[in-house]
């Protein structure tokens, strides 16, 4: 694996007033890149996370972050697209902005847009304009051509200006980028004097620290922000935000913001919250223990016979996998999107099923890794007649 740089200056104010609090040595680089056969995901390309949190602007960031591990290709899939209630929450979430922003008629741009199932809900209810950047696009499934969508295999950069923007999201993105700062000046400077709107979906590491998500804390994240990190960034670049608000079950933070035309260069001022120092402090403790529990209530099945599997090949349960180690306790891991179905997961190399699988293995404990689905998986095991026990990962 070789010597690995850290870099302690924090990525979102370039303060040098930071301290390490937790490192985990083994960890896949890339969670949601699958793998065709067991052996080739055993050998997946691992790394570091080393957290830092900045006292000045209360961010953490992983500093062992190298972006020359990051190459996101095709094959990379995260889309969270086929779970109803993801699919509701992002529905939901197009409607609001919509109304709140008055966006009909509009040239919207999305910075990241995956696959562009959002901006395509944007542009349908809204009738609204949209193009969509993404340097990993692939064009799945048929286009509408009652939409006007225009995809992009880039990012998002000075050669665009060109396009329009009232509106601009940023869902997911901004957590992988490693200047956050930079990022957010370059995107400013863009924007110029015009009254786009921006908004911007990150998950919440407040959540990560107070609910114990520890299973959130992926290497593809070079950035975890908090409210206050969040809004600290914003406001350092020259935006006035709007509106912070948790969304996902406190999972995620949605930032509103437009640019600040009067005071441009005025950084935000910010008093650091004891309480956020205090929840890093006992995390570090708590995420230990936290791995101890789950590796030994794993321990218990695997002794007393009973049949498991993982619900959710997603970053949580690589992470999940890959941190409480044994490939034989858990034998399978069950996932509803079928462009991850047959492959296997880095690190630990688990062959991933579709959850009809389930029928015929019949296990006696189903471990969530999300407990917004249990709703959904419970009706799944219904309709196929197990009584298995849910064990939310919690
Ligand atoms: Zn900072």
């Amino acid at each position: 694996m070789g010597k690995k740089n850290i870099e302690s200056i924090c990525p979102s104010c370039k303060s040098s007033n930071t301290n390490i609090f937790l490192n985990i040595p083994k960890v896949p680089v890339h969670c949601n890149l699958l793998w065709e056969t067991s052996d080739d995901a055993l050998r997946a390309p691992m790394s570091e996370i080393i957290l830092g949190f900045c006292g000045d602007c209360e961010h953490i960031f992983n500093c062992a972050f190298d972006p020359a591990l990051m190459e996101y290709t095709q094959q990379y899939e995260n889309s969270l697209h086929f779970s109803p209630y993801f699919q509701d929450y992002a529905r939901e979430l197009a409607d609001r902005l919509i109304e709140t922003y008055d966006l009909h008629g509009k040239s919207i741009i999305e910075i990241g847009c995956g696959k562009g199932e959002f901006l395509k809900l944007l542009c349908e209810w809204g009738g609204n304009r949209g193009v969509g950047f993404d340097s990993s696009y692939e064009n799945v499934g048929e286009t509408d051509s009652d939409l006007e969508i225009t995809f992009i295999k880039d990012f998002y950069s000075d050669r665009y200006l060109n396009y329009r923007s009232d509106f601009i999201c940023c869902r997911q993105v901004l957590e992988h980028i490693q200047y956050p700062y930079d990022f957010m000046t370059d995107l400013r400077r863009m924007i110029g004097n015009k009254d786009t709107i921006v908004f911007f979906e990150v998950p919440n590491v407040d959540y990560t620290l107070k609910d114990l998500g520890i299973w959130d804390l992926i290497y593809e994240h070079r950035s975890f922000f908090s409210r206050s990190s969040l809004m600290y960034l914003f406001k350092a670049c020259g935006f006035s935000v709007r509106d912070v608000s948790e969304s996902y079950e406190g999972q995620f933070l949605c930032i509103e913001a437009v640019p600040e035309k009067l005071h441009p260069d005025t950084k935000g001022e910010h008093v650091c919250d004891m309480k956020m120092r205090h929840n890093v402090e006992k995390f570090t403790e708590t995420f230990w223990a936290r791995i101890e529990t789950w590796q030994e209530k794993v321990r218990m099945m695997e002794r007393s016979g009973q049949k498991a599997v993982l619900w959710g090949a997603g970053s949580k349960g690589v992470t999940f996998l890959n941190m409480i180690g044994g490939k034989d306790k858990i034998k399978y891991v069950i996932d509803i999107n079928p462009r991850k179905q047959g492959k296997y997961t880095p690190g630990t190399g688990h062959k991933i099923l579709p959850p009809e699988f389930l029928r015929e293995f019949r296990p006696d404990i189903v471990i969530i890794m999300n407990p917004v689905y249990i709703n959904e998986i419970q009706q799944m095991l219904d309709s196929y007649g197990l009584s298995a026990q849910l064990m939310p990962v919690l």
